[in-house]
């Protein structure tokens, strides 16, 4: 049995995982910290009924009560900032879904858990389906004079672009890309811009995590889109990497590189 503990267990990725994991035979939910629904029953909270897993919000207590192999954190940017120093002082592998971070903290995230000999998934997508799209990307890419990416997601998703729009671009050979530059008459009208790509963040209720990716060439358009239809389709990936950190605990960013992607 692998022992899990949620980070962020009260919030929407949260309670899907406490979820998923009630159902699978090998995990077990030993730890639930979250800094809302304090003193709640994770179980109950997250729809399963009750699991003997009490929310609370002090990291280090539940780290150090529940002994957990692994911790899953889905919270903000500024409260994993806080809580990746108590995942290394406890070692314990990890498994990261929240987004928000720079590349130059996740290098700096790398390089301590190396130098820790430590497991840790850090991935802004855990929907196979999203990571192929993004793997299509990159081979798409070289053959086309542009692109653009229209990224929707919930309106209470606080970073923008999203983690897998930047990472997307950032697998791209994007060097050789045109980028028009026509007068904006409203400003913003034509997206953010990043290494080449332009990318446009479009949050509104009803969708949960969609993105299109739109190469334009001579004569022809190719568009790559993915739907999250809901939460449980990042579950999955979620599962497959805390396996997997736990079995082979290294580095890894991306499910690609789990899923030998590259
Ligand atoms: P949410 O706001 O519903 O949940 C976040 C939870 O974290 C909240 O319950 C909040 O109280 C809690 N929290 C805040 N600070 C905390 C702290 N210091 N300690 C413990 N808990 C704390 O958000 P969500 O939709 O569940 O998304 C969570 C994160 O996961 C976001 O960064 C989002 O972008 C990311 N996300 C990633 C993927 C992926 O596949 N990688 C998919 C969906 C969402």
């Amino acid at each position: 049995m692998i022992r899990v503990c949620v980070v962020g267990a009260a919030g929407k990725m949260g309670r899907e995982i406490v979820r998923t994991l009630a159902r699978e035979k090998d995990f077990v939910l030993v730890g639930a910290c979250d800094v809302q629904e304090v003193g709640q029953d994770a179980g109950v909270l997250s729809g399963v009924g009750p699991l003997g897993v009490l929310i609370q919000d002090d990291l280090e207590r539940v780290l150090g009560g529940s002994a957990p192999q692994v911790v899953c954190d889905f919270t903000h940017a500024e409260a994993l900032r806080k809580n990746f120093p108590v995942f290394v002082k406890h070692r314990v592998a990890m498994v990261i879904g929240t987004t928000g971070l720079t590349q130059d903290e996740i290098q700096s995230m790398r390089q301590v858990v190396e130098s820790e000999r430590l497991g840790c998934v850090i991935a802004p997508n855990f929907a196979i389906g999203a990571v192929l799209m993004m793997y299509f990307a990159r081979i798409a890419a070289p053959f086309f004079q542009a692109a653009e990416i229209i990224e929707y997601h919930h309106p209470q998703k606080k970073d923008a672009p999203s983690g897998t729009a930047l990472k997307t671009i950032e697998g791209m050979d994007s060097g050789h890309f045109l980028t028009p530059e026509g007068q904006e008459l409203v400003a913003g009208a034509r997206g953010g811009m990043y290494r080449g790509v332009r990318v446009h963040s479009i949050r509104l209720p009803g969708f949960v995590a969609h993105q299109e990716v739109i190469f334009g060439g001579e004569g022809q358009i190719l568009t790559l889109r993915h739907d999250s239809l809901s939460r449980s389709s990042f579950m999955p990936g979620v599962l497959l990497a805390l396996r997997k950190v736990c079995e082979a605990p290294q580095f890894y960013y991306g499910l690609e590189s789990i899923l030998g992607l590259g």
